[in-house]
């Protein structure tokens, strides 16, 4: 009771507050009124309650506010006259480099004709310098107005926007990329539950005595709604950090709690600044994310969906077993006349082995059981026994939340794709495929695609044994919990015994003679099990990722990488997901890796 106590005493506060900043706050007045006892006239006001200053804020797991409402300060640069910029830079305490990108940022485009209308966002310290030398310059205005303002620079693809104050940057993205820039359209919880962080308005109806003091109300006064504030699963620190490890370069970082499907950091990137695409002096930025090639505004975990690479054998793996296809103990040789295989390794006498070298060959042969496997039911006809084996694959690879949205808290979430028999008979045309034209599924190539949040609740699914709880933003909403939805548990079609199966082979990925060996945190008595994939792409150089989890036997994080054209999965992807998974477990890295984080967090920085 207390805490709603406080809410709406929050709330009225603000109403106040609203009264004294803005020069003339929403009211009308109605006709005066006589008391019938006293004789006393009061006037009728009506005040409107502005939805702007009851929206709920947005916080991080462990309650740090990340958004909220606040006064923000514009300083708007006279439109004509000439400005002299050093002592503009004098009156706000900025060295001339700074004025000079302050000003650029703020311009839409790089010709920005001159006399365009440039507004800055001062601090309020800047603000006390120029209200106290306005006098000298009688050009500058100052206004003030309410927005959502972003207290860290993390996140953006999480937290997103309010679609209100994004309608500059509509008008820009629509100005460069035409038909497709509602792929560029992130607006993240601010969006995805705009009803529930805004609250109802409504209106006030005080009796107000010539002195202007209040006496009661004329009408019942429509309740408004504080709007609640939005709890989120992330970990503003993690993301921050894990923002630093991928940096410029192109890609994703997912990181789950496998226990609740809450997820721990959202790394999209390029990353950017979380305000870049509401703040009023920002256009310049805006227009230069809008033109990158990167395309850093696509929310990649999200939206993007692509070839898993060897990861994707943990998942064959588990069909395998499944439907007896291979058990734990089953070997195949390493024939590169089937596929090549990159590494050079011993015998993979065990599925375990299989894992721990990423055998294509012997993946190859895995998926070639499964698709070639006779049934129990007496068909001969071995193209039906082909389709319905790869139909029954796709039925159990989908238990997985593949080839569907997840119905993860983000907008405009991607599927991904699975091909069925038929999505074969058509491509391949004819319905007389053999297994040696699809044979690229058994290393996660090919027609595959999976999203990043794919990615990683895989990964949680494997930490379970089997079963997962959908991935979400939010984990409650003002005092109550998720969307009922995320608290519903779903289970795949395969045992857990088999998803046990994979474990030794992921945590032999991580030791010495594994694909991933050189990023093992045993030195800090921390058991990873991941997975290595280097994905092939027509494109330019291969893509690296990443899948894994830890503790191994009791895991608390789930993580999955994905790097665009930066090569070996075991080199470029799996050194990040370690490095987060060993801060959120131990809380720092030990002093060993250190020098190894700063070469990781450079070349994000570079962007290779
Ligand atoms: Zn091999």
């Amino acid at each position: 009771m207390c805490t709603a106590f406080n809410r709406w005493g929050k709330g009225l506060l603000l109403v106040f507050l609203a009264l004294a900043a803005c020069s003339s706050p929403e009211q009308q007045t109605g006709a005066p009124t006589q008391d019938p006892t006293t004789g006393e006239v009061y006037t009728r006001r009506r005040v409107v309650v502005n939805d702007s200053l009851i929206r709920g804020r947005v916080l991080d797991r462990n309650d740090s506010v990340l958004v909220d409402t606040r006064l923000q300060y514009l300083l708007k640069l006279p439109r004509r006259s000439p400005l002299d910029t050093l002592a503009l830079g004098e009156l706000l305490g900025w060295d001339s480099t700074t004025v000079r990108q302050r000003i650029a940022d703020a311009l839409p485009y790089e010709n920005t004709p001159a006399g365009y209308p440039v507004q800055l966002s001062l601090t309020a310290a800047e603000v006390k310098r120029v209200r106290r030398d306005s006098a000298d310059w009688p050009n500058l205005i100052l206004t003030e107005r309410t927005q959502r303002v972003y207290t860290t620079g993390a996140g953006a693809p999480v937290l997103g926007y309010m679609g209100a104050e994004a309608q500059a940057f509509y008008r820009q993205a629509k100005r460069y990329r035409r038909g497709r820039f509602y792929r560029l359209r992130n607006g993240g919880v601010e969006t995805y539950y705009n009803g529930l962080l805004n609250g109802r308005h409504g209106y006030l109806h005080p009796l107000v005595d010539a002195k202007g003091k209040e006496h009661g109300t004329w009408a019942k006064d429509t309740t408004f709604q504080q709007g609640q504030d939005l709890h989120l699963t992330i970990d503003v620190k993690l993301q921050a950090y894990a923002e630093k490890l991928i940096g410029n370069r192109k890609g994703y970082l997912v990181a789950l709690d496998p226990r609740t499907g809450e997820i721990l950091c959202f790394v999209s990137a390029p990353v950017y600044p979380a305000a870049t695409i509401t703040a009023p002096d920002q256009a310049g930025v805006r227009a230069k994310l809008l033109e990158s090639e990167d395309m850093p505004l696509i929310n990649r975990p999200a939206m993007l969906a692509n070839p898993p690479g060897s990861v994707f054998k943990l998942v064959n793996a588990a069909v395998a077993l499944q439907l007896g296809a291979i058990s734990p103990s089953t070997a195949f040789r390493c024939d590169q006349s089937l596929v090549s295989c990159v590494h050079d390794h011993p015998q993979a006498s065990s599925l375990t082995k299989g894992l721990k070298y990423s055998c294509n060959p012997y993946f190859y042969q895995v998926m070639q059981n499964l698709i070639n496997r006779m049934p129990d039911s007496l068909a001969v006809d071995t193209v039906a026994v082909r389709h319905a084996n790869l139909d029954l694959w796709r039925r159990y690879t989908r238990s997985f939340g593949l080839d569907s949205v997840l119905g993860v808290d983000v907008p405009r979430e991607a599927p991904g794709f699975l091909p069925t028999a038929a999505y074969y008979d058509k491509a391949r045309r004819t319905t007389r495929w053999t297994y040696r034209s699809v044979y690229s599924l058994s290393i996660g190539q090919g027609e595959i695609n999976l999203t990043g949040l794919q990615m990683a609740n895989m990964a949680a699914i494997i930490a379970n044994r089997g079963w997962y709880y959908t991935p979400h933003l939010v984990r409650s909403v003002g005092d109550g919990g998720p969307l009922a939805r995320f608290t519903e548990k779903h289970r795949t079609l395969i045992d857990s015994v088999h998803f046990a199966a994979l474990v030794p082979g992921m945590v032999a990925v991580m030791q010495r003679g594994g694909t991933a060996d050189a990023s093992s945190l045993a030195d800090v008595g921390i058991t990873v099990a991941g997975k290595t994939g280097t994905v092939q792409n027509d494109e330019g150089d291969d893509h690296a990722a990443f899948v894994g989890f830890a503790p191994a036997n009791n895991p608390k994080i789930a993580v999955a990488v994905y790097i665009e054209n930066a090569g070996f999965g075991a080199t470029a992807a799996a050194p990040c997901a370690v490095m987060v998974m060993e801060k959120y477990l131990r809380g720092s890295i030990a002093p060993k890796r250190k020098r190894w984080e700063k070469r990781i967090q450079r070349r994000a920085q570079n962007g290779y």
